[in-house]
């Protein structure tokens, strides 16, 4: 690609937000919850796990698990069996009842409402920070770079950075903070259903004028896929 100026990459930057805004108008969090604590833990059993599994596993877990307490007292062996299907349940388990230990004892039960704090919480990394600062309180305090806003985020030609923190900061300048958490839900969702990790349906994109498909060898017709 050739060297793209500032302005330039800006006013790119803006016409692909508009399309994938006209082709995802109700983007959103897929990981369903309803109050923050929920979401908390729905993003925790999300990591090395699609949102669809973990949404088959948290109506459940949800109804047994109220309040941080209820998470952080239980035996971590029936935690362990709960959430077993979302896979490295061991770690997972322990990530929760720590973060929620700490909600217990720092923040009477409550979600905070900082990224800070929430880092404080132990088992929170600053991906699931940003998930809940973003969804649940709708504070846009960083873009949320998942694995499909970091390959999105090369292909697209807006980070040559390969780790998540390092491709944030360079997201963060190219977006108005507003549009931040809205921004990693229509780069998902793009991930998701078009810009795939094997053979993006490149010919199908709503913005293939504005991509410039960097490490794209190969591309494939939606209508051909089969792998699914
Ligand atoms: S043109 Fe291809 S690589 Fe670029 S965003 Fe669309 S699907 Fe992804």
């Amino acid at each position: 690609m050739p060297r793209e100026s500032k302005p330039a990459k800006l006013v790119r930057t803006r016409k692909i937000i508009d399309g994938l805004r006209a082709a995802y108008p109700d983007a959103h969090c897929e990981l369903d919850h309803s109050n923050p604590l929920e979401l908390l833990v729905a993003t925790i059993l999300s990591a090395q796990c699609t949102d669809k599994r973990v949404n088959l596993v948290t109506p459940q877990l949800f109804k047994k698990y109220l309040t941080a307490a209820d998470y952080a007292k239980a035996p971590s062996a029936d935690l362990e069996t709960a959430i077993k299907t979302t896979g490295f349940f061991r770690n997972k388990t322990k990530s929760i009842q720590a973060a929620c230990a700490a909600l217990v004892e720092r923040h009477h039960g409550l979600v905070p409402q900082s990224m800070d704090e929430l880092r404080e919480l132990g088992g929170v990394g600053r991906k699931t920070a940003n998930v809940v600062l973003g969804n649940a309180f709708n504070i846009n305090c960083g873009v949320v770079v998942d694995t499909h806003v970091a390959r999105l985020s090369g292909r697209l030609g807006f980070s040559t950075e390969k780790t998540p923190e390092k491709i944030e900061q360079d997201l963060m300048p190219l977006v108005p903070q507003r549009e931040w958490t809205l921004f990693s839900h229509l780069l998902i969702w793009h991930g998701r259903r078009r810009c795939f990790a094997r053979k993006p349906d490149c010919p199908g994109c709503e913005v293939k004028g504005l991509c410039p498909k960097i490490g794209v060898k190969e591309t494939s017709s939606e209508m051909n896929r089969k792998d699914r």
